[in-house]
């Protein structure tokens, strides 16, 4: 194998958990010749600097792009457009833009219409995360042991979908190519939803009465207190991640709601038998998800891992 990085010049816009832990990977294993970052904040480039996450910062996505092979776009989903529509004159022939964002076909549709012809888009989502946002709390094992999806759209360039795979295999990550809309209908159900629930319960128990909430905090070592982890998460992000994935999102949702209803029946009418052989479906089904990560490497996946 040569010596020659995977990258000349690397371009990281937005700079937080995802993009940090993925500026530490790059800057370990020498992947870029060179690494420039990008974000709005003053404070958030001066991090950058302070943690030598990058060679030069900009907070001007069309200047951070410049003469780059590998775009990383690396912010909440809703700010992709403008970004795209500010890059797409300044993209050099041949680069390729990536990104991280948790869901895919929203990418497709915001950024594709503005690159140029000759620019390569293999939109990814590493499945990995933490509830924590911002340049300091990344760390390069993040995708250690996790799957890496990335959806090209049909016709991309194959070289390109290569590289972009060699990037996340490097970072530890098992790599899986995927349809856009599929990939969005499976992120529905094990990842945004479940974010949905732990937003929900924690609001709801937050507007109950002032004495019942003392008793939550005293009682959250139970399985509350995950719910309260999740549901701790970048709100700007999960506001993004809803808007765009609507409308899997409303369709599994709706599957929940009615299978919701269907318990809450069950123990209005004190159905046990109901309750017990659904308790025992979804206990198998665990036991499945156990299984299949003891057989592989996986780690267990939690439900903050979108
Ligand atoms: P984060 O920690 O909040 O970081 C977001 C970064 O984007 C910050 O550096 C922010 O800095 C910058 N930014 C925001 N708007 C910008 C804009 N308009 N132009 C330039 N920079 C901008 O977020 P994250 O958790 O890394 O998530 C980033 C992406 O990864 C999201 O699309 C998310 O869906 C995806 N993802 C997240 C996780 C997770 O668990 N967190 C997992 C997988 C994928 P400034 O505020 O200074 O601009």
């Amino acid at each position: 194998m040569s010596n020659d990085p995977l990258f000349q010049r690397v371009a990281l816009i937005g700079i937080g958990l995802i993009g940090s832990s993925l500026a530490r990977i790059i800057r370990r294993d020498g992947l870029a010749a060179y690494v420039v970052a990008c974000a709005r904040r003053d404070e958030t480039l001066a991090t950058v600097r302070d943690l030598d996450l990058a060679d030069s910062v900009t907070n001007d996505p069309a200047a951070a792009v410049e003469d780059a092979d590998l775009v990383v776009l690396c912010t909440p989903l809703g700010a992709y457009e403008a970004i795209a529509e500010a890059i797409g004159p300044a993209l050099k022939p041949g680069a390729i833009v990536t990104d991280v964002g948790s869901t895919k076909s929203s990418v497709i549709a915001d950024v594709a219409p503005h690159l140029p012809k000759g620019v390569h888009l293999v939109p990814g989502h590493p499945v990995a995360g933490t509830e924590n946002s911002g340049p300091e709390s990344g760390f390069d094992s993040l995708f250690e042991d996790r799957w890496c999806v990335l959806t090209p759209p049909p016709g991309t360039d194959e070289g390109a979908v290569e590289k972009v795979a060699a990037l996340w295999r490097q970072a530890g990550s098992t790599v899986e190519i995927m349809d856009a809309a599929h990939h969005d209908q499976v992120l529905a159900i094990t990842s945004h939803l479940p974010h949905l629930i732990a937003y929900t319960i924690v609001g709801t128990a937050t507007d109950l009465e002032e004495h019942l909430q003392t008793e939550v905090v005293k009682f959250s070592a139970g399985g509350f207190r995950d719910f309260t982890r999740i549901a701790a998460s970048d709100p700007v992000m999960w506001r993004d991640v809803f808007l765009k994935n609507r409308d899997a999102v409303l369709e599994v949702l709706g599957r929940f709601t009615e299978d919701l209803t269907a318990l809450q029946r069950a123990i209005r009418r004190g159905e046990g038998d109901t309750l017990e052989d659904h308790f025992t479906r979804t206990q198998t089904l665990r036991r499945g998800v156990v299984d299949a990560h003891q057989a592989g490497t996986f780690k267990a996946t939690e439900p903050d891992e979108e």
